[in-house]
């Protein structure tokens, strides 16, 4: 069977040459004669995989010497807690941007830990939109401010990094990570979950400044505090060693791709191309403000719900998955992470086309 265009939100299209190559090593890793899965973490050659994973991702992203990269286990959802537990005592207030279904989950495990305040939440137009900045209610004793750049389920994508002042931004990367050239050092935390741009499911990579980094409040486990964990290089325990090789060979194929200015710019274009098939249709629509759009998840609903089932069935019958949309919000939503190729997209959109002069 051929290779399909697969637009699912995570995990999600891995590019083909770092799935080529895995194939390729799989049983003879390094000339170890076993795969990677079957080698100890604290072996040489893991160990060299993983540093290079590191220095990769600090080229890809420019991650200034003041900032830890850990690759940690326990998806963004764990970070959820990790952050306050890092960052805050229980008492401290911290504030949370809230512009989806993400950010919302953010927010109530960080009430869990500590006075989480609502600094602005999208409510009134239904999650379509982001707040003005200027409006927002910040808390100069704030912990922190978190916010999630981009909202997986919604679609909606800060096409700007909030201004935090002396306050550490927190951001919730795991859908827009690695999409585009990114100012790192405007932030305090940035984590992800990997099984989107980075790699497979398993793997959660954080990047946390210096300074934040060993002042977790007493009884925090030691797998979320940030201290033990840089000082062990991650390998507190076994690490999640192939998902880290995988994203080690995906942050290869990103930088020989061009890096983040070139995958913007693809990014850029992909999400373009998409939009204005939906914006120039009667019969397709996407509620989201033209000013949040995100790039990486494109929501959007056909004039007529009964169609949804003959639209997905024809699509995936024409080699285009998983468009089901979240079961919150229905419809369809494509998402064109870093190694969903322009031809993906365009096959997307002929599709749609055609679908709609047959059945609009
Ligand atoms: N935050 C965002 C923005 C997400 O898209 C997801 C997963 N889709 C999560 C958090 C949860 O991530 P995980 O499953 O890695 O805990």
């Amino acid at each position: 069977m051929e290779r399909v265009y697969n637009f699912s939100a995570g995990p999600a299209v891995l590019p083909l040459p770092v799935l080529e190559r895995v194939k390729d090593e799989l049983t003879d890793w390094h000339g170890c004669g076993m795969s990677v899965m079957e080698a100890s973490h604290r072996s040489k050659e893991f160990i060299s995989v993983a540093e290079r994973a590191e220095v990769d991702l600090r080229r890809l992203l420019d991650i200034p010497e003041s900032y830890r990269v850990l690759f940690l286990q326990g998806g963004a959802t764990t970070q959820f807690g990790a952050v306050p537990f890092n960052l805050a005592g229980p008492g401290d207030r911290a504030d949370y941007v809230v512009t989806g279904s993400w950010s919302k989950k953010a927010l109530a495990e960080g009430r869990r830990f500590l006075r989480a305040e609502v600094a602005a939440d999208a409510a009134a137009s239904r999650y379509t939109s982001i707040p003005d900045p200027s409006g927002w209610q910040l808390g100069s004793d704030s912990a922190y401010l978190h916010y999630t750049p981009n909202e997986t389920i919604g679609g909606v994508e800060f096409h700007f990094v909030p201004e935090a002042g002396d306050v550490p931004l927190v951001a919730d990367m795991s859908s827009t990570i690695l999409s585009r050239p990114l100012d790192v050092r405007r932030f305090g935390v940035i984590y992800a979950g990997a099984q989107k741009n980075i790699g497979p499911a398993g793997l959660t990579v954080v990047i946390v400044r210096d300074d934040l980094v060993g002042r977790a409040r007493d009884g925090t486990p030691q797998m979320m505090d940030y201290l033990p964990q840089a000082e062990a290089g991650s390998m507190l325990n076994t690490p999640a060693t192939f998902a880290w090789y995988v994203a080690g060979l995906v942050f290869q194929w990103a930088l020989e791709e061009g890096g983040m200015q070139a995958m913007g710019e693809r990014n850029r274009r992909k999400a373009e191309a998409l939009y204005a098939a939906i914006d120039t249709s009667d019969f397709y629509a996407n509620p989201v403000a033209v000013d949040c759009r995100s790039w990486m998840n494109v929501p959007f609903t056909l004039a007529d719900p009964s169609l949804d089932g003959a639209f997905l069935e024809e699509a995936k019958r024409e080699g285009l998955t998983n468009l089901k949309g979240h079961r919150s919000v229905g419809g369809m939503r494509a998402s064109l992470y870093n190694a969903m190729p322009q031809d993906g997209v365009d096959a997307l959109v002929a599709f749609m086309r055609e679908f709609e002069r047959r059945r609009g």
